[in-house]
């Protein structure tokens, strides 16, 4: 019963204005996808990875595993237009022998063991997803046209993180109907009645999306 990780990281990055994808962007002088890649493969809750890489960038990607000595990239494949369809790429290129499926942002590098552990634990309490949250601070309203049209019961209302962990047939089953509107793994199981449970999440699991956050996680590391 082993434990697949599929490492999204095809993502353009556009917020960043950079002139590479943001998985290359520069994060204390390497790229930004070495964090959460040596991360997981360092994670003793971690058999083997998979690294959805931008289109055109999977070499560089391989090189980069290469360089951090990572033993346990089993796949490199090239990533789609949407973060699902990204997802759907690498989850092909799990084995068979995958009990569980763990995903992760590759934007969000500061990965800890402590909320692996989270989000595996809740697979074994018997869920077919757990997934880290963070309670939310502010209060969310819907906005149509300029007017807010409803204010949102915040205490039922979390950020969602990653990494998300699936019982792997149920995470294949969800990325084999329609991706689309879909922000993360949970939504598509959701979707399809898989039962999802959330787990503290970590705030330093930001996801870095602008110049900004790349300065704020620097700093954490
Ligand atoms: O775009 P966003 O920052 O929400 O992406 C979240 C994660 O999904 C990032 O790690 C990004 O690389 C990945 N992604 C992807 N394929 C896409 C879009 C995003 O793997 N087409």
């Amino acid at each position: 019963m082993s434990v697949w990780a599929v490492l999204a990281a095809a993502g353009r990055g556009e917020r960043l204005g950079e002139d590479r994808p943001k998985a290359f962007a520069k994060l204390g002088g390497r790229p930004l996808l070495a964090e959460s890649l040596e991360r997981l493969d360092a994670s003793a809750w971690i058999d083997e990875i998979v690294i959805v890489a931008p289109p055109g960038w999977e070499e560089p990607a391989i090189l980069l595993a290469e360089e951090l000595a990572c033993s346990k990239v089993a796949a490199c494949v090239a990533g789609g237009e949407t973060r699902a369809q990204s997802v759907r790429a690498g989850v092909a290129e799990v084995g068979k022998d995958a009990a569980v499926i763990v995903v992760h942002d590759a934007a969000r590098p500061v990965l800890s063991d402590g909320v692996m552990e989270r989000v595996l634990t809740g697979l074994n309490e018997g869920w077919d997803g757990a997934v880290p949250a963070l309670p939310l601070v502010d209060t969310v309203k819907r906005v149509r046209d300029g007017q807010v049209a409803e204010t949102l019961p915040r205490e039922e209302l979390v950020a969602a993180q990653t990494p998300q962990a699936f019982l792997a047939p149920v995470l294949r089953e969800a990325l084999a109907g329609d991706l689309a509107g879909a922000t993360d793994c949970a939504a598509l199981v959701e979707a399809r009645g898989g039962r999802v449970t959330t787990v503290p999440g970590d705030p330093r699991l930001l996801k870095v999306t602008d110049a900004e956050d790349l300065e704020l996680v620097t700093g954490w590391l």
